[in-house]
């Protein structure tokens, strides 16, 4: 019986292609341009509907490592963006439309895939990949909450970006949350009037994200982005996310005069979050803004902040590192709908998802990449966050174990990493090949 895959987006077509390679049929079922998604604007396969950029190829970065890993599997996704692409430095991007075009043909011509352009409502019975995407339609939502249970799918993130404790400038910082001053819970940036004055100026200036139709107009009133929030005065955000009441600077004895918390976003305390800085700008604009904040200058970005419309699922508490679903052990998850983030991420996910629902379809037990390498921690990651305030993940060093042995400087650190990483690929793909 042919495994089916619902939705021909990133994910979705790095699936079929697995599968297909593997000697099984394949049927991947599209909605487009029979249906179509408020964001998306044509009916080819794998459209990227914003950026046209599939991240960094730097060899020593997680998304440089992560498509190095892809291509060692077999990334279809990735030999057609070699052949749209577009000149942007160390980053690899396409002619969207070139690359979705080609996309398309080659999975439409390929031996055992067969593409139905029709929107799949209920759930099919046998072996089934969902890569539906950020933009599931409502009549398959409904359907994957009645078997993942209530309170399983998210419809929108908000969320604040996530920097690597090690990249922070802790000697500019403080630990200690409000009232408590040796609490280890938060770590405070401290600013003065005029970083301040200067922060904020950047913050009103900066470049937004075009807000899409489909995105709602007003936003609730104590989850506004903090941009929104800066415009609407110079104060606002001192009496707000950035209010320094309750904190004392040790090294001055004094309450700053504003100040930035992160808290801690996981147990071993390797990341932290900006509190209270959900924001539409763009990452670019994160980066240069919230970079200005003391302690900050040289913030390495586990994943941006964030606020759109995103249906994904409480990847936790609904399925396995392996991308399998719990409820339903012959269903599997992939791309962004697993509540990774990221036009690579998903693509990767759709990568295992495929590898596993053929090795399912022949009898052998599901595989997941370790976790030294990024794809393995990003499905590590998801399937064991906390559930409460589940949030997207992108690749980054951040989410994975760090080496045994100290290495300094932080680049030399960055390219062990890689080779671990690399290595580690090539030796389950080993692995694989022998099972
Ligand atoms: C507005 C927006 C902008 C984004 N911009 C970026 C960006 O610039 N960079 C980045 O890295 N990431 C971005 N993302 C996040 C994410 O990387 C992309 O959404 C990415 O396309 C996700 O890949 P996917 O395969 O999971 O979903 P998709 O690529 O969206 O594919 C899902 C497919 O499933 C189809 N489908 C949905 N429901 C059904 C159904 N019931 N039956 C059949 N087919 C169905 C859809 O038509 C679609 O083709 C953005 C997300 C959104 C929502």
């Amino acid at each position: 019986m042919a495994v089916e895959v619902i939705g021909g987006g990133l994910a979705g077509v790095e699936a079929a292609w697995q599968i297909a390679r593997a000697g099984l049929e394949v049927v991947l079922h599209e909605m487009r341009p029979e249906v179509m998604t408020p964001a998306h604007r044509t009916g080819l396969l794998a459209e990227l509907v914003c950026s046209n950029s599939l991240g960094s190829e730097h060899p020593h970065s997680a998304p440089g490592v992560l498509k190095a890993e892809m291509r060692l599997l077999g990334s279809v996704l990735l030999e057609c963006a070699e052949e749209a692409r577009v000149p942007a430095g160390r980053a690899l991007a396409v002619d969207r439309e070139a690359f979705a075009r080609r996309v398309t043909e080659r999975i439409e011509s390929a031996a055992r895939i067969r593409v139905v352009r029709e929107e799949v409502r209920h759930l099919p019975e046998g072996l089934v990949v969902v890569a539906t995407g950020p933009l599931t339609s409502p009549a398959l939502v409904e359907e994957l909450e009645c078997l993942t249970g209530a309170g399983t799918l998210y419809f929108f993130d908000a969320a604040s970006p996530i920097v690597t404790r090690e990249s922070l400038d802790l000697d500019r910082m403080f630990w200690g949350s409000r009232y408590q001053p040796h609490s280890w819970d938060y770590l405070n940036a401290p600013l003065d009037e005029e970083a301040y004055l200067a922060f904020w100026g950047a913050l009103v200036e900066a470049e937004r994200h075009p807000r899409h139709d489909f995105e709602p107009e007003h936003l609730f009133e104590g989850c506004l982005p903090i941009e929104e929030l800066a415009r609407r005065g110079p104060d606002v955000l001192r009496f707000g996310p950035l209010k320094p009441v309750g904190l004392v600077d040790p090294r001055t004895g004094r309450m700053p005069y504003a100040v930035v918390q992160l808290r801690r976003e996981d147990r071993e305390g390797r990341l932290f979050n900006l509190v209270g800085f959900q924001t539409n700008l763009k990452w670019s604009e994160q980066r240069r803004v919230f970079r200005m904040i003391p302690g900050l200058e040289r913030c390495e970005f586990v994943r941006y902040g964030v606020m759109h419309r995103n249906t994904y699922l409480c990847a936790p508490l609904v399925m396995e590192p392996t991308l399998l679903c719990r409820r339903r052990p012959s269903l599997l998850f992939a791309g962004q709908i697993t509540g990774v983030e990221g036009y690579m991420e998903s693509a990767a996910t759709g990568i295992l998802a495929g590898l596993n629902a053929a090795r399912l379809a022949r009898g052998l037990e599901p595989v997941v990449p370790p976790r030294d390498t990024v794809l393995g921690a990003l499905c590590h990651y998801i399937a064991e966050a906390r559930p409460d305030g589940f949030q997207p993940m992108n690749a980054s060093w951040g989410i994975l174990p760090p080496l045994e042995h100290r290495v300094r400087p932080r680049r030399r650190r960055r390219e062990e990493m890689a080779r671990r990483a690399l290595g580690s690929m090539e030796v389950f793909l080993r692995t694989l090949a022998n099972s």
